[in-house]
């Protein structure tokens, strides 16, 4: 039950094996981390960082980043708290950003693209995350990476902002992890490339699962189609994690698929060194985990790859 869950959930998830995965939170605001910690998070693994841009008439300031972005990462001391840059776009408009009308927002200018188009903005949000990792363990992840171009573009602005505040004589953690959400299938394919540009990979099966399936995420009449077990998507989480691991980075995984019991097993098999959940589904996460032997889990989505379809991969682990 939840609460024989719950009581146990501040250990380490460990399988009976002895492999340990890390279980981490994704949050969107700064009451959800205490909500997490409670919960038996061992860090956030993806903080969205919308929240913070939307609803309002102008973008955040630096220094009111900061303070979010501070206390957040004061309530969780050392754990690790990974800020995702900002993944808006023509489904989720700001008002002091022109957004053309888009026919396809999803395949349109959001995320990682938008923020290249707007230095202002995005250099804004990295001098507040940098300032904020003085003293704490802090990551950056950038959204919706497509191509090596963006990775580097993206990281060339972070390096001029990380010159300016030295000069400045501002502190920052100079050795800040810079990761990136796998969420296009185009990162998959070139995973292998991506992953000696970065320190670490988060997959986003929520997009993953609509850009593989050609499934808007949003169309409950497609819902079928992109549930993110369907083999099409479990062997882009293995190509992805094969091509980290081949080059020594390490691999999570922070879209819904991490919180669905149906996959714990599938995931842990395909060696995912993360899950990145919704503080509710920690308790039971954990627990789950604790039951599992890796060799089994291996056994299990070695089949699971080979099924023809979701409703079978469910059949199989359920
Ligand atoms: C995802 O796409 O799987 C993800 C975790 O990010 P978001 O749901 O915010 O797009
Ligand atoms: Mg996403």
């Amino acid at each position: 039950t939840q609460q024989e869950a719950l009581a146990k959930a501040h250990q380490p998830a460990m399988t009976r094996d002895g492999q340990q995965v890390n279980v981490f939170a994704n949050i969107g605001s700064i009451a959800d981390v205490q909500v997490a910690l409670a919960s038996g998070a061992e860090g956030v693994g993806l903080l969205r960082t919308e929240f913070l841009y939307l609803g309002r008439t102008s973008a955040p300031t630096e220094e009111e980043q900061l303070a979010v972005y501070q206390a957040i990462a004061q309530v969780l001391d050392q754990q690790p708290l990974i800020i995702r840059t900002l993944d808006v776009g023509g489904d989720k408009p700001l008002p002091y950003i022109k957004v053309p009308l888009e026919t396809n927002p999803f395949l349109g200018w959001r995320g990682i693209r938008l923020c290249l188009d707007h230095p202002d903005l995005f250099r804004t949000q990295l001098r507040a995350i940098l300032r904020a990792s003085h003293g704490h363990n802090i990551k950056i992840m950038l959204p919706m990476i497509a191509t090596i171009t963006e990775v580097r573009a993206a990281k060339a602005i972070l390096n001029e902002v990380q010159r300016e505040l030295s000069q400045a004589g501002i502190a920052f953690d100079a050795n800040i992890k810079v990761g990136i959400m796998i969420e296009v299938p185009a990162a998959v394919a070139i995973a292998d490339q991506l992953a000696a540009e970065v320190d670490f990979f988060s997959i986003g099966t929520n997009d993953l699962s609509q850009y593989v399936m050609a499934g808007d995420r949003n169309n409950p009449r497609v819902a079928n189609l992109t549930d993110a077990l369907h083999p099409a998507v479990l062997r882009m989480v293995q190509q992805t994690v094969q091509a980290g691991h081949a080059a020594g980075i390490w691999v999570g995984l922070c879209g819904e698929l991490a919180a669905d019991p149906s996959a714990t097993e599938i995931l842990l098999g395909l060696g995912l060194d993360e899950l990145s959940v919704n503080p509710q589904a920690i308790p039971i996460l954990k627990q789950a985990i604790a039951q599992l032997t890796i060799s089994e889990c291996q056994a299990i989505a070695a089949s699971a790859l080979q099924l023809d379809s979701a409703t079978h991969v469910r059949q199989l682990t359920s």
